[in-house]
């Protein structure tokens, strides 16, 4: 157990490759990285990230950084399931259709409704990626650029 404090330096909770060191005379820490700022809670055992409203807070168990929350804001199982649901339902329907009523092979655009059902599929989970990726911060095209150099180290 390691707690929380202003002289070590931790792992970025946003891009999981950077360190986090503290910014001399401030409550704050920085990503060697991805150079995300940090501002630090130590009574909470906290570290919030200003950059975004409302803000993303993370909180220390003495090893690792535990999941990011938005502050004030409760991520249940009800955005899991309505996520799953808006992915899974749309193409849910056009293959009951299908199924209901089997085009008829051969005949002109008889594959509209499976490539309409996957485009479908396709378009709701980019919506889905695309939200968590928003919700995260996560930086995508740093972590792209870094990836030769996290595949070197393993
Ligand atoms: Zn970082």
């Amino acid at each position: 157990m390691n707690p929380l404090n202003l002289h070590d330096s931790y792992p970025c909770p946003v891009c999981r490759i950077g360190n986090t060191t503290p910014l001399p005379l401030m409550d704050a820490m920085a990503c060697d990285f991805c150079s995300q700022i940090f501002t630090v809670d130590l009574e909470k055992q906290q570290i919030k990230m200003p950059a975004r409203q409302p803000p993303l807070l993370w909180n220390w168990n003495g090893k690792h950084w535990q999941d990011a929350q938005l502050e004030g804001v409760e991520l249940g199982w009800g955005y899991i399931l309505a996520a799953i649901a808006l992915v899974i339902l749309p193409p849910t329907l056009i293959g009951l259709v299908i199924w209901i009523h089997p085009p008829v092979a051969h005949t002109p655009l008889f594959w509209l409704p499976y490539v309409w059902a996957g485009l479908g599929f396709l378009a709701h989970l980019g919506i889905i990626v695309w939200l968590v990726i928003e919700f995260y911060q996560f930086p995508l095209r740093l972590w792209f650029r870094s990836l030769p150099q996290q595949l070197r180290q393993r």
